[in-house]
């Protein structure tokens, strides 16, 4: 299991590497106080321990450290293509964390960053001021946690408490946050506001056992997503990434039966579908990290610099998994990439 997982003070994080410009900030001084038994170590930036040469993503990720740091502008950025926009053309994502504490095979992070420690960024007020500049011109989509789970972290810093009254003030504002945490808290401690979607990815149990190590398994999901919606959450499905091949191709009828017999599905938002699709630069870093995964050694298609099934196999598949899903939501529900 993730160490990160572990709850124990002393060790919970390998190393706490905290920037000298950080130090005063509270994210900071709570971090020092709850992980007192930690092994903190000062640096001046965060890229001298993040960006080293000869990192092994795989390895370090069995022990993860954690750097606090500083971020430098921008704090908001333009939503790339191979991410749903949910008919948003005003599109944009931030990452308050980069990295994330779930291990997942197919995760495209482990061809963005040189390391798999975590860095979490303490000058919120900053990335406020950027969302409220953006918001003060044109109606905006906000996803804030693509390249994480913002919930998965909430127990260590929880940024979905110090960024709520913020978000619920902004009505130009539409924030998303992916996870696929099971931790609850912070649906049972704050009231839904109308601006903010909690969006689960969901696969079915095989998948998750296959592909996404240190994950909460479908039922504990489901769980946390139940519980989200009792609470007036507006709550999205993610089927995303979706796997094509002989050997999986059969986990999708009953997983779809599954979840709707778990979750009525008059009561969520809307559904994203989207296949396994990762650009053709980071695949192959990835590839180099992953001798072993088969998942990297299939053959993909590539177009416009990403690699994904190839399209007639995913029209297939596509088609095969609406005629179940329509009997359950109306297909205009069902987002696409
Ligand atoms: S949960 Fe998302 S961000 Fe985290 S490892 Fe898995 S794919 Fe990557």
């Amino acid at each position: 299991m993730n160490r990160l997982l572990k709850n124990s003070n002393k060790y919970f994080f390998h190393s706490i590497y905290i920037e000298e410009g950080a130090l005063n900030y509270p994210i900071t001084k709570n971090i020092i106080e709850k992980y007192c038994n930690s092994n903190l170590i000062i640096i001046k930036h965060y890229k001298d321990v993040f960006n080293r040469t000869n990192q092994n993503f795989s390895v370090q990720k069995q022990n993860q450290s954690l750097i606090l740091a500083v971020k430098s502008k921008p704090f908001v950025y333009n939503g790339p293509d191979v991410c749903q926009n949910f008919g948003y053309s005003n599109f944009y994502y931030t990452s308050f964390l980069l990295n994330c504490i779930f291990d997942c095979e197919y995760c495209y992070l482990q061809g963005m960053y040189p390391s798999s420690n975590i860095v979490a960024f303490v000058n919120i007020e900053d990335f406020k001021s950027e969302i409220k500049y953006i918001t003060s011109k044109e109606s905006v989509f906000l996803a804030a946690s693509y390249d994480t789970d913002l919930i998965a972290f909430h127990n260590i810093v929880p940024y979905l408490d110090y960024f709520y009254d913020f978000f619920k003030s902004l009505p130009n504002l539409l924030v998303e946050v992916r996870t696929k945490s099971a931790n609850e808290s912070f649906y049972k401690t704050h009231k839904a506001i109308d601006n903010l979607i909690v969006a689960f990815t969901l696969s079915p149990d095989e998948i998750i056992k296959k592909y996404e190590r240190s994950t909460p398994s479908l039922d504990a999901r489901i769980k946390a997503a139940k519980t989200a919606i009792s609470m007036g959450f507006k709550v999205r499905i993610c089927l995303d990434p979706i796997f094509v091949g002989p050997d999986v191709d059969s986990f999708y009828e009953p997983f779809y039966n599954y979840l709707f017999s778990q979750i009525n599905p008059n009561d969520i938002l809307d559904i994203g579908y989207g296949f396994f699709r990762m650009s053709k630069d980071f695949f192959k870093r990835i590839e180099k990290i992953r001798p072993n995964s088969l998942l990297f050694c299939d053959d993909y298609s590539l177009k416009d610099g990403v690699l994904s099934y190839p399209s007639n196999l995913q029209e297939k598949i596509m088609k095969k998994h609406y005629e179940i899903l329509t009997k359950y939501i109306n297909e205009d529900k069902i987002f696409s990439l």
